[in-house]
This record gives C-alpha cells, sequence and structure tokens, in this order.
C-alpha cells in the first residue's frame, strides 16, 4: 500500500485521504520531523503508514499549504529532449546520450504555489520526478529502481527567453527562476503507484489539454538516467530528478503562459499540482541593449 509523505509548514507528514498525521507526532519522537531526514527512512514510513487507520489525524489537508515534500535536496537534475514527440516538435535531435540539466534546489516550491513570471516567454512541462532514497554509486541500471525512494509530480517551469539568451542554450538558468519547480503534492512510495514504467502524465492550462503522454515513451528511462548518473556523482537520499517532458508544450505552438493561467498537471496515481501564473517584473540579460540597436 506504500506511503504518501507531504511537507506542512516545514514537517514531515504522511497522507491518508483527505487528512495529515505529522510523523514526529504519531511516531512519539522516533521519527524526525525534517522532511529531509524523514525520506531517509522508507521502511520505517512504511510500517507507520499501516496505523494511520487506528490514529488521530493531526489536520485536514484543505486547511493547511502543502510545501515541496523535498524541499532542499542536495541535487535537482533534469533531463532534456527525453520523449521523441518532444524532440520532434522542436525539430531537435534526439540526443545520444541523456541531455542533463540542473533545476537549482531554490527553485522548488509547492503543489499548489503561484508561478511568478518574469518574461512573455514562460513555458510548462509536466514531468515524473523520481526520489533517491538510498545513496549509491555506480548504481547498475538493473538495481536502480531499489535507490529510488518514490515520485512526484513536477513542472519543469522554463523562461525560453533566458534559456535561449545564450548559445549554446543555457538551460540550467532559464528553468532555476524562483518558483520554478512545483512539486508534489506528495512523495508516493513505489510500493503505492502502479507499474512506475507505465504513468501517464498530462498537463491542462486553463482546462485545455496540452501534453497527454505516458512515460514509457521516454528515450532514457529511469534506470539508465540513475545509472549514468551515479558514475559520475554519488547519488544521495533526497536527491530528485525530473525525467523530461512530453511533446505539447507552449513554445511550440506560441502559447506561452500568461498572467492568471492555471497549469494543471496531472499523473494517475501520484497525483496533481495546480498552479496559478503570475507575471511580475521583466528580467534582462546584458545582451538586450545589443538587441535594441542601442
Ligand atoms: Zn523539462
Amino acid at each position: 500500500m506504500g506511503f504518501q509523505l507531504a511537507n506542512i509548514d516545514g514537517r514531515s507528514a504522511l497522507v491518508d485521504g483527505d487528512h495529515y498525521f505529522d510523523i514526529a507526532t504519531i511516531s512519539e519522537g522516533a521519527l524526525p520531523s525534517d522532511p529531509m531526514l524523514a525520506l531517509a527512512r522508507s521502511a520505517e514510513l512504511t510500517t507507520l503508514a499501516k496505523t494511520l487507520a487506528g490514529s488521530t489525524p493531526t489536520g485536514a489537508l484543505a486547511d493547511v499549504v502543502l510545501g515541496p515534500p523535498v524541499p532542499h535536496p542536495q541535487k535537482s537534475f533534469a533531463i532534456g529532449l527525453n520523449y521523441l514527440d518532444h524532440a520532434a516538435e522542436g525539430s531537435m535531435e534526439v540526443p545520444a546520450n541523456p541531455l542533463v540539466f540542473t533545476k537549482f534546489p531554490s527553485c522548488l516550491t509547492g503543489p499548489f504555489a503561484d508561478v511568478e513570471m518574469r518574461s512573455d516567454y514562460c513555458d510548462y512541462e509536466g514531468e515524473l520526478v523520481v526520489v533517491i532514497g538510498r545513496r549509491g554509486k555506480d548504481i547498475p541500471a538493473e538495481n536502480a529502481w531499489d535507490h529510488v525512494i518514490g515520485v512526484m509530480v513536477g513542472q519543469d517551469i522554463s523562461d525560453r527567453k533566458a534559456q535561449f539568451a545564450a548559445k549554446p542554450p543555457h538551460f540550467d538558468l532559464g528553468k532555476s527562476f524562483d518558483t520554478f519547480g512545483p512539486i508534489g503534492p506528495a512523495l508516493v512510495s513505489l510500493d503505492g503507484i502502479g507499474d512506475p514504467r507505465e504513468l501517464r502524465i498530462v498537463t491542462s492550462v486553463n482546462g485545455e489539454t496540452r501534453q497527454d503522454d505516458t512515460v514509457a515513451n521516454m528515450v532514457f528511462d529511469v534506470p539508465t538516467v540513475i545509472a549514468y548518473l551515479s558514475q559520475i556523482t554519488t547519488l544521495v537520499s533526497g536527491d530528485i530528478i525530473f525525467t523530461g517532458t512530453p511533446s505539447g508544450i507552449g513554445a511550440v505552438h506560441g502559447k506561452f503562459l500568461a498572467d492568471g493561467d492555471v497549469i494543471t498537471t496531472t499523473i494517475a496515481g501520484v497525483g496533481t499540482l495546480v498552479n496559478r501564473c503570475v507575471r511580475v517584473s521583466d528580467h534582462t540579460s546584458p545582451g538586450d541593449n545589443i538587441d535594441a540597436g542601442s
């Protein structure tokens, strides 16, 4: 049955239906309330989750604001052009190796948080996010899922103006503006979902479906990515990987996000993110003056 781990006011909580249970409280202090420490205790969380039916909930989800289930990962990776249709729609070559970039952990935000946009060229990318549970180096692909504690829904919000402000493009900056990484709503343990290789991701904007695909269509699947990354850097508990987005992004169709737009991202069996877009001040680049001819 697994467990769903949420972040409520910086405290780790198990979710069951419409209610949450503060884990430090219901474990009587045996488990830490720091979400980053709690998620390293997978076996104990599984045991604790089985006791929820007989416990008193701490409160109702409707009364609280959920934070990102993994608020401070040591590393936050993302994979570009990892679905065939998405590479094709942008007339981009399918990479021969995983195209890896960083979404700075500071961009992570809650599942229902506003996205603050600083240009008229911001875009959505619905993605499956995997969370490392057990640290590892040189992890063989066949053992990779053993190192994953669970998954979340993620939005890899992108400012295309910033992303393509340099050549070659710098993905990191264009995708790491504050608030550009909604994740959640909870971290769902692997044994709480169906086959993680078959999950369906659907993203809509103001109710209009823009992306609809399954993770089975990834170019580089999760085990391949974990094996590859772990040869380079030790993966530790809490590291996260945005695994790429299917076709249907706004940039291809000239449908960039506007002030007030609402992005809804659903992975069946994992959860739904709802994020309102708020247009704030403009960002500038040193090269803007050159473009303007001044
Ligand atoms: Zn992406």
